[in-house]
């Protein structure tokens, strides 16, 4: 049985999901905590803990306030209204008007500023909830990402199990995966074991 000092200590456990970090792009970055979502989704964020962790980990965690559960489904909500206005502006369509309505909403409601400090920088919220501040920032990146001059770079992952999200910064926009370390590497193996397969026929 879970004994409750034990979930405060769940992300040295092995079997929570890891989060991929590798995103440039913050908000993508937020929407690859859910991944796999056409396969075998794998939710990243199964409690309000690991929503802290994801926040500090990606320097946005704005002090001592923790998430609580309600946290956990506002983020949730954030997510997936970023990622199907993402995967609507990679497919050349316009984002639907629930989806912009909630990341407009989070993004003015969030009265933070960043505070330059002697080794880097940190988040400082005036009013409110920390967390909910922090969503904010997310959702204030998606809407440079999604509206901004990278619009017409956002693109989704051509490993169809995936549907990860990312700006195509490349010179000759020709880059096809989320991320070389996973989508790119299995679409590579797999050409590889083909080839060999062929071969042996
Ligand atoms: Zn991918």
């Amino acid at each position: 049985m879970v004994k409750a000092e034990d979930v405060k200590v769940r992300e040295h456990v092995s079997e929570v999901p890891a989060f991929r970090l590798d995103n440039e792009q913050l908000a993508f970055r937020f929407t690859a905590t859910l991944s796999d979502r056409s396969g075998q989704p794998v939710e990243r964020l199964p409690d309000a803990g690991r929503l802290d962790d994801w926040l500090a980990a990606n320097r946005l965690g704005l002090g001592g306030e923790r998430a609580v559960g309600s946290d956990l489904v506002l983020a949730r909500r954030l997510r997936e209204a970023i990622h199907r206005a993402g995967s609507d502006v990679a497919a050349g369509s316009p984002a639907r008007r629930a989806d912009v309505t909630l990341i407009n909403m989070l993004a003015r409601e969030s009265q933070s500023f960043p505070v330059l400090t002697e080794d880097g920088m940190r988040w400082q919220t005036e009013a409110g909830s920390q967390v909910q501040a922090s969503l904010g920032l997310i959702a204030r990146d998606a809407i440079l990402a999604l509206g901004g001059e990278q619009r017409d770079r956002v693109k989704a992952c051509e490993n169809s199990d995936c549907g990860g999200l990312y700006v195509d910064t490349s010179q000759a926009r020709n880059r096809r995966w989320c991320s070389m370390n996973t989508c790119g590497n299995r679409a590579k193996k797999a050409k590889f074991r083909h080839g060999r397969t062929s071969a042996g026929n």
